[in-house]
């Protein structure tokens, strides 16, 4: 939101927002500075409007305070703005400085996240800069409260909340304002006439940063480019040497001196601060005329767009994590993964670095430059939602049946030896091992049966057996079992056993399995059938689980409509509830359908707090993207306290996620395949953390695809197909349209092909992972 709502008091009255700076309105610089780093922009006026409308943006005036139209401040402005906002958080600029940092939005952002502020102001070095700020919506009840109390200082309202400070000491230059015409003048002869094209080599020392710009140039050259190259120089300026004229007139005292001949020109000024030049004081002296691009070596810490230069071999870490400015990476090593916004060139092939600065010149904005994280990665969405819920505590004994699928609140420790006794693994015939033939077959005399549930009461000596069958304990004497298949008749009442047998085979020993005192099933485990068995052969008939979660789901929209009732044009039956359900069920939580909800505030509002009062976790679809009907983003922005993210997946971009009174959130998307995407990449491993469940990582296979995909690099993927075994190796083949609504892909397929953020279209025959849907 840009604040243009000021007086211009110093101004002669002038509205400052419309002042002409470089021959264009100060607004236009402002929402070109912008513009890339958000989702929507808001002019905040209060006269003018036609004109500041001809923008194309929302115009808001003031908010008012009850005493009447006395100016507020900027702090109406931005009440006014939080009251119309699309977005969860506003940033907030003053018209009057025309200089944003094209990482404004994300540097706040960070700054907010590290500290878990509630709202995150810019700091030049030496102050707080209160109008260059980024605040959730969701403090304009406070607002309010604040302005309706008489108050009107931006530092006192924010001094009631959580501020995280964000840095913006490299960048000065963004917080020079007009507020007289003096300061109008200086400001338009101090800074270079936009847009200057300007774009860094960034790396640490020894990686290469002036060869590959020397590189560089020539290709950039031949692509018809006036190029002018900035070097940041640590001390003495190598022009300045003792005994040339240029030298000797600095000496005496000169401010600049010039040194012109036919061939080139050379300017020298002494520098009158004792601090390091900003990038901004270097960029004043450019001529444009040079300048289609401006290449600069070194200013690391400036936010403009820069190409990073990475060689493994020195140790060093890579910038980009850290720098969102670094739009491109030059290394050694193609190997390095880099996220998608990232562009990868060798190092050694300047011509193709060359060929995409021409192209990142030709297009209008800087998109990636800008890059804000208005997209979160996969693994970061997941990350941010498991660390967010934490396991129930409350647990219950369950008898052994209805235990299944439930999730042990503590270990088994086995109370007994399993197997309980030694005994014999086959029908056969029990001896000593000491008394087996060693050399020429023997006969020994049979002088008993033992039986399971029948044990042989005597004792077995030298010469003699017993016959014995499966799960028989081991008669006194034996230890050694003779397979019955192995042994041949022999005279009355004997049976005759050959050589190559082994001591102490075909017996199981007690507690062989499962020794008593032992855990046998750890605590999170969800319980299985085997568990079952397990737990029965220990002879425990109840074991205490987690309580079930209960979960209360219910879906949004006009146009649906419940089975059972008819379809008039215009709309669907609701299939959400049904699958939602169908996943629910297959982890044995306690179920709450609550039905349709149309799209109405007060109706979504009055049922999520009902939800939210029966239930550990609320889950909704649809209405969360920003059509005119989607209201849960506005509601919950009242209710909870919320995340809206948009997810770099496909399907299933938008997702909410937070709290609702005492219950988890998740508002899923309503395309009926993101509802099952977003369920089960991210609503179920929260719901298994929750239920006190040990997680297992998704397993992922690799698999054959045989189809061809097609795939846009930049968002992770979930399309369906149908996996299956092909002469020793797995195939998948995709089933069919793969359109987020189109359920059917998902009802034929049996797992997902996961396609990574950075991967483009699929060709039969390449290798891709694949995750089973395992139901
Ligand atoms: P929304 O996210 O509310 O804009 O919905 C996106 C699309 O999903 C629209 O085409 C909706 O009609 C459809 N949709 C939303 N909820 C459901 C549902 N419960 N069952 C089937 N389709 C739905
Ligand atoms: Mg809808």
């Amino acid at each position: 939101m840009v604040l243009a709502g000021g007086q211009g008091s110093r101004m002669g009255g002038q509205d400052k927002g419309l002042l002409v700076f470089n021959g264009r309105p100060l607004i236009e610089h402002l929402l070109e500075a912008l513009q890339p780093q958000t989702d929507a922009l808001l002019i905040n006026a209060n006269r003018n409007h036609a004109r500041y409308q001809t923008y194309g943006y929302p115009v808001i005036s003031d908010a008012q305070n009850t005493a009447g139209n006395a100016y507020l401040g900027p702090l109406a402005g931005i009440a006014a703005a939080l009251q119309a906002a699309t977005t969860p958080y506003i940033l907030t600029v003053p018209c009057d400085a025309p200089h944003i940092a094209p990482d404004m939005a994300v540097r706040l952002w960070q700054a907010l996240q590290r500290d878990g502020a509630e709202l995150a102001v810019a700091h030049d070095g030496e102050r707080l800069q209160p109008i260059h700020a980024l605040i959730p919506v969701t403090l304009l009840p406070s607002l309010q409260a604040f302005l309706a109390g008489g108050d009107r200082k931006t530092d006192l309202w924010y001094s009631q909340h959580r501020v995280a400070q964000a840095d913006f000491s490299d960048c000065r230059e963004m917080f020079r304002n007009i507020n007289t015409p003096e300061q109008q003048q200086a400001l338009a002869q101090t800074l270079p006439p936009l847009p200057l094209r300007v774009l860094g080599v960034s790396a640490w020392s020894g990686s290469g940063k002036t060869t590959l710009l020397a590189a560089l140039i020539p290709h950039l050259k031949q692509a018809g480019l006036r190029l002018t190259v900035i070097k940041h120089g640590h001390h003495h300026i190598e022009l300045d040497t003792p005994g040339k004229d240029t030298y000797r007139f600095r000496e005496a005292g000169a401010d600049q001196v010039l040194l012109a001949s036919r061939k080139r020109m050379a300017m020298m000024q002494e520098c009158k601060t004792q601090r390091e030049p900003e990038l901004a004081d270097v960029l004043r002296f450019i001529n444009p005329d040079c300048a289609d691009l401006v290449l600069v070596e070194g200013f690391k810490h400036t936010a403009i767009p820069k190409i990073e230069v990475h060689r493994p071999s020195l140790g060093k870490p890579l910038l980009f994590p850290d720098d969102p400015t670094v739009i491109a990476l030059a290394s050694d090593d193609l190997s390095l993964a880099v996220p998608a916004h990232i562009a990868k060139f060798d190092l050694n092939q300047p011509q193709a670095l060359a060929a995409f600065i021409v192209g990142w010149l030709q297009q209008k904005k800087t998109p990636a430059a800008t890059h804000l994280p208005k997209h979160l990665s996969m693994t970061e969405a997941r990350t941010r939602i498991l660390n967010r819920v934490q396991p129930l505590t409350a647990a219950l004994k369950l008898p052994l049946r209805d235990a299944l699928g439930q999730v042990l609140a503590e270990a088994v420790i086995s109370p007994h030896n399993v197997p309980n006794y030694t005994n014999s693994a086959m029908d056969g015939y029990a001896l000593r091992g000491v008394d087996l033939p060693t050399d020429t077959p023997r006969e020994y005399r049979v002088i008993g049966k033992a039986f399971a549930g029948g044990a042989f009461a005597g004792e077995c000596g030298a010469g003699e057996c017993v016959r014995i069958m499966t799960g028989a304990a081991m008669p006194a004497g034996t230890d050694t079992v003779v397979m019955q298949e192995q042994v041949t008749a022999g005279a009355d009442g004997c049976v005759r056993i050959a050589t190559g047998q082994q001591a102490r085979q075909n017996v199981r020993l007690a507690g062989e399995d499962i020794a008593q005192g032992s855990s046998v099933l750890p605590a999170g485990r969800r319980i299985t059938p085997a568990d079952l068995g397990v737990l029965a052969s220990l002879g425990i008939n109840e074991v205490s689980v987690t309580r079930p979660l209960r979960v209360a789901f219910f879906s949004t929209g006009n146009e649906l409509r419940s089975l059972g009732e008819t379809l008039e044009a215009g709309q669907v039956y609701d299939s959400n509830r049904y699958t939602l359900y169908g996943l629910l069920k297959q982890l044995n939580v306690d179920i709450f359908d609550m039905g349709v909800v149309r799209d109405d505030p007060a109706t979504l509002e009055a049922t999520l707090l009902q939800a939210s009062d029966i239930a550990d976790v609320v889950l909704t679809s649809g209405g969360v993207s920003v059509g005119e009907a989607d209201h849960i983003k506005g509601i919950l922005a009242k209710l909870g306290q919320i995340h809206f993210w948009k997810i770099a997946i496909k399907p299933g971009r938008p997702l909410a996620f937070g709290t609702v009174g005492k219950a988890q959130f998740f508002g899923l998307p309503g395309n009926p395949v993101a509802v099952m995407v977003t369920f089960l990449q991210f609503v179920q491993p929260a719901l298994l953390k929750m239920a006190g469940a040990t997680a297992n990582e998704p397993l992922l296979l690799d698999a054959v695809c045989l189809s061809s995909l097609k795939k846009q690099p930049g968002r992770t993927e979930f399309q369906r197909g149908f996996v299956r075994q092909e002469g020793g190796r797995l195939v998948v083949d995709k089933t069919g349209y793969q359109g987020s609504g189109a359920l059917s892909s998902m009802s034929r397929g049996n797992g997902f092909i996961i396609l990574p953020e950075e991967r483009g279209n699929v060709q039969p025959g390449d290798v891709v992972q694949v995750q089973l849907f395992g139901w």
